[in-house]
């Protein structure tokens, strides 16, 4: 005699489709699925609706440089914590969990290799290492990047990913801002290019400074880019927001970008405007 009846009738059970972990994306956009590789041969796009998913610097190497060659400039720097600070842990202690966890020493990458076989220095930040969050470490190597290019004279690309300036080593991460701008300057006066590349989310000291910064600010589709985040502003101006407010497309038609360029043209555009400015 079986313990279990089932009591209703017209209950069908189809055959359960089995996904295993890591072989589906799953995108937050659109919340279709696609299969992984496909996503991934889709530079990371969803396929259906075009959602840009959040990438890191190793991806974005693949993707712009030939054949995934490059040098990395300065891959051993590492932060200090010159205030000793704590919050829910300590900085120093945060700084080596993100690192094993990251595998990344800080939240930015330099890199010179070739698009199309054009020489380009590559900056990339990385979102996982503390939201992308810029300091001494990620100014540096954007000064140190950007001496490098004026002595070989290389164009710069920086491609921004971040949440602002690092809380944990407060006044000297805002001086990052001063710096890198400073030396953007150079960089400007030795005549040699520099594009900024917007993505999701580009936002507080690095929009307030080197993203905002290029010869050429472009942007990828529907990016958050702002200076605050639109909850703070929401409630200092205590009125409702316009629709598509801070996405790239709201920048774009406010005239704070020059371009949108969807990922999978990203390459194609990038090695186009080096041959531009070039002749
Ligand atoms: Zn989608």
């Amino acid at each position: 005699m079986s313990w279990f009846n089932r009591k209703k009738s017209g209950i069908t059970t189809s055959e359960k489709k089995e996904t295993p972990g890591g072989l589906w994306y799953k995108c937050p956009s659109c919340k279709k699925l696609t299969p992984s590789d496909e996503q991934l041969h889709n530079l990371y796009v969803c396929p259906v609706c075009d959602y840009h998913e959040k990438i890191g610097s190793k991806e974005y190497f693949e993707i712009l440089f030939d054949d995934n060659e490059f040098m990395e400039l300065d891959a051993e720097i590492v932060a200090t914590d010159p205030l000793n600070f704590t919050d829910t842990k300590k900085y120093v202690d945060r700084l080596v969990d993100t690192q094993k966890k990251t595998h990344l020493k800080d939240a930015l990458r330099s890199a010179h290799g070739k698009v199309e076989g054009e020489d380009l220095v590559v900056a990339c930040m990385d979102f996982t290492f503390i939201g992308g969050s810029m300091g001494a470490v990620v100014g540096e190597k954007i000064s140190r990047a950007i001496d490098y290019c004026i002595e070989k004279r290389i164009p710069l690309l920086i491609i921004s990913k971040s949440g602002g300036a690092r809380m944990m080593e407060a006044a000297f991460s805002l001086m990052q801002m001063a710096k890198t701008s400073a030396k953007l300057s150079l960089l400007a006066e030795a005549k040699i290019p520099y594009i900024s590349l917007l993505t999701d989310p580009t936002t507080g000291g690095v929009t307030a400074s080197y993203a905002m910064l290029g010869d050429l600010n472009i942007a990828e589709p529907d990016a958050l880019i702002g200076f605050a985040g639109p909850r703070v502003i929401k409630e200092t101006i205590k009125k409702d927001l316009p629709k598509g407010f801070q996405t790239s497309e709201f920048v774009l038609e406010h005239g704070f970008l020059d371009k949108i360029v969807n990922r999978k043209e990203l390459k194609k555009t990038l090695a186009q405007l080096l041959q531009l400015f070039k002749n």
